[in-house]
């Protein structure tokens, strides 16, 4: 049977500008004809890049089978590195977009790719077309994430109505990457420092210590994949949060490119709510 085709924005885009938002942050912007269909999408959504090798200097976009529910193979020579982001903001006027980069060195494509991004640089980008809730409504909020999900909470803390309430524990490399996120909502704010979060990161603990909401709450959780699970298996199994009351995603896992670790960070997921 053939699946029902999802409506895709393909957009080959090319770097503007550039600006360190703080030491290991790299807000990346990107222009083009394709900006203007980005238009209708939540700020906060991921998306993916898509990275040409080297000495390639434009975007080969791969075709999906929708039959099979793969990718097709395509030409190594042209093959671009796909890596998951999060769409940060869009500037119609300027005709611009930006993706904020976690600068954690250059073993990841992606992360070496922004380190040395210059204007004119060529970066695809795929993603779904239409707005997408990011968050439940709730009185009260836990958000809690690593340098990689400073997009996400951002977005979804500029999005918060006064009234709401919560906490935020963000981990970043130091007291140098702490940055001023926006919002209207009555946050307590907690940053923790951790210059290698390879191996591994205090965020579960703190966030066990923490007195946490007990009524109308919800929770979004993105870091890498062991704080996930556990911060996930205490929120559902230990303090009783029902599956709707909690957004936990893996975003990376240490010793593993995105790709390959794709299938991990899914499947853990998915298995707390099987
Ligand atoms: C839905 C979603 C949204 C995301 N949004 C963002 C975003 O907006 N900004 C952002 O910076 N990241 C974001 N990420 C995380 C990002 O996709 C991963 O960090 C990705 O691995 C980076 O690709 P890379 O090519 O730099 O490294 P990879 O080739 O994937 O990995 C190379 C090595 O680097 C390690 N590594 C990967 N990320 C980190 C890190 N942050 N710190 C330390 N070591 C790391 C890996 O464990 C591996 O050993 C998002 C992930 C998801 C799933």
């Amino acid at each position: 049977m053939v699946k029902a085709e999802m409506k895709v924005i393909q957009v080959a885009l090319t770097v503007s500008r550039k600006e360190y938002l703080t030491p290991h942050y790299i807000r990346v912007f990107l222009t083009g004809d394709g900006v203007s269909q980005i238009a209708d999408t939540t700020i906060g959504v991921n998306n993916k890049i898509l990275i040409p090798p080297t000495n390639v200097d434009r975007v080969y976009f791969p075709e999906f089978d929708y039959e099979k529910g793969q990718w097709k193979a395509m030409d190594e020579g042209v093959r671009p590195t796909i890596r998951t982001y999060t769409h940060r903001g869009i500037d119609l006027d300027r005709n611009e977009i930006w993706i904020d980069f976690v600068a954690h060195g250059d073993e990841g494509p992606a992360s070496a790719w922004a380190m040395a991004a210059k204007p004119g640089d060529a970066l695809g980008i795929l993603m779904k077309a239409g707005r997408t809730k990011l968050y439940e409504v709730a009185d009260n909020y836990l958000l809690v994430g690593d340098a990689t999900a400073i997009p996400v909470l951002g977005a979804i803390l500029e999005d918060l109505p006064s009234s709401a309430k919560g906490i935020c524990m963000i981990e970043v490399h130091s007291s140098e990457d702490v940055q001023r996120l926006n919002t209207k909502a009555e946050i307590d704010f907690i940053w923790l420092h951790n210059k290698t979060p390879q191996e591994g990161s205090s965020l579960a603990d703190l966030v066990k210590i923490r007195s946490l909401p007990r009524q109308s709450k919800f929770a979004y959780v993105a870091a890498e994949f062991s704080t996930v699970k556990e911060i996930r298996n205490y929120l559902r199994k230990d303090l009783g949060w029902g599956r709707e009351e909690l957004y936990a995603y893996s975003y990376w896992k240490s010793g593993v490119s995105e790709d390959k670790s794709a299938v991990d960070r899914r499947s853990e997921s998915e298995e707390i709510n099987a």
